[in-house]
């Protein structure tokens, strides 16, 4: 491999933060780990306080009047807060504590859907959501008997942005987008869909999980109604996440969730719910996960996020260029202008599975299937992919090493 200069950042260094990229696998070969858009892997101080916390930190919270128990809240709340300032929401109970992204949008359809929507409403998503953003509306239509529309794509994997006229109607209750393709990698045009939506009427969830970890976020700036993420795409630990809602919209939404914690007060014939965010944190929360999230959201924004995009869109473009190498390979999505640091492809005759199988021989971790998007698979003519996703600490050379990887799958599947 030869040594390529690359952006501002200082990736060897960082690498250094992260125990697990020095692995070495199958015998001696250097871990090349490009599953992210999966999962991203741990920094030490992530790690670190997640430790201390267990060690020295940790009791429940919000419920006794001990010692522990108020340092346990007092850091719990704290780390909302970090996420608050994060995405630049506009007060902390606007972040209610999840397990991860699925569990926000389902919280949103069951609370917010199952109050606001009703037979002959209409959901719009697009052709190109993670099943975690459609499979909840599915089951909203179900419940309510509303209906879903979705915004087209184009053979690159870009929304028909002409199409949203039609899609409009006066029934249209909410439009739920993703912000970056888990599959295509691409960026979809989120302040023109919000301002579209809300001249429409209509409210706006956004599914962040691809795009918080890796480029800045400004609720505020965006309009968003709601916003989703995960803790474990962004270096936290899983088992976290975040929805951000608009202050007005979770104060008029009922529970999800029913149990401890959520009330005000209780008695035989019924209940009162808690302010917010308690009303939606019912039992005991991810306590330990939540400063892991935190103590990530201060790693990436001691990095920069402006930083971890520019590099990871060099690495997008090295990708491209040496999957393009290939007549065989087919790429997913559009060109790497358009996208973030997600590149999905197809090779003609050869699995995707058996594909990831031969570059994990060589130490480079893809993912291969259909990566929660059956739809969108369909959409693009094929029924799985391979999938390589970048974080900040990924180096250009360890994209040659999968473009060279590849090149020795290929010579043996045309054995
Ligand atoms: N949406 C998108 C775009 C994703 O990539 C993912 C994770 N693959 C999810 C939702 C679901 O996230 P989680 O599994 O953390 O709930």
């Amino acid at each position: 491999m030869t040594l390529i200069e690359t952006s501002t950042l200082d990736v060897q260094s960082l690498r250094s933060d992260f125990p697990i990229l020095s692995t070495k696998i199958h015998g001696d070969k250097p871990l090349v780990y490009l599953d992210n858009a999966a999962t991203t892997q741990r920094p030490r101080s992530v790690i670190d306080v997640m430790t201390t916390a267990y060690e020295e930190q940790y009791a429940n919270v919000h419920r006794g009047i001990h010692w522990l128990s108020e340092l346990s809240t007092d850091l719990y709340e704290n780390a909302r807060e970090s996420i608050q300032c994060f995405i630049n929401a506009r007060r902390s109970h606007e972040i209610i504590f999840t397990s991860g992204t699925t569990a926000s949008i389902n919280l949103v359809a069951r609370s917010w859907g199952d109050a606001n929507v009703g037979q002959g409403d209409e959901i719009l998503l697009t052709e190109m959501e993670h099943h975690s953003n459609l499979i909840p509306w599915h089951q909203l239509a179900q419940r309510t008997g509303c209906t879903i529309k979705f915004v087209p794509l184009t053979d690159d994997g870009l929304l028909v942005l002409d199409a949203l006229d039609d899609l409009f109607s006066e029934r249209t209750k909410l439009v739920s987008v993703v912000a970056v393709s888990n599959v295509l990698g691409t960026i979809n045009p989120l302040e023109t869909i919000i301002r579209r939506a809300h001249d429409a009427g209509a409210l706006v969830l956004v599914d962040a999980a691809q795009s918080v970890p890796h480029s800045v976020t400004d609720v505020q700036k965006l309009d968003a109604d709601f916003l989703a993420f995960s803790g474990h795409k962004m270096l936290g630990p899983s088992g976290i996440g975040a929805l951000y809602g608009r202050e007005s919209l979770l104060e008029a939404m009922p529970p999800f969730l029913g149990g401890g914690s959520m009330i005000h007060s209780a008695d035989l014939d019924g209940f009162k719910p808690a302010d917010l965010p308690a009303k939606f944190e019912a039992g005991t929360p991810p306590i330990v996960p939540a400063l892991g999230m935190a103590a990530a959201v201060q790693y990436l924004e001691k990095v920069g996020l402006e930083a971890v995009h520019q590099h990871e869109h060099e690495l997008t473009r090295k990708a491209h260029q040496v999957l393009q190498q290939s007549d065989e390979v087919r790429l997913l999505g559009p060109s790497p202008s358009e996208k973030a640091g997600i590149v999905s492809f197809v090779v003609e005759g050869v699995q995707a599975n058996d594909l990831a199988m031969v570059l994990d021989e060589q130490g480079v971790a893809v993912r291969a299937g259909h990566h929660c998007a059956m739809p969108l698979h369909a959409r693009m003519g094929v029924s799985a992919s391979a999938r390589a996703s970048f974080y900040f600490y990924n180096t250009l050379e360890e994209v040659e090493k999968l473009g060279e990887a590849l090149q020795a799958a290929l010579r043996i599947f045309r054995r």
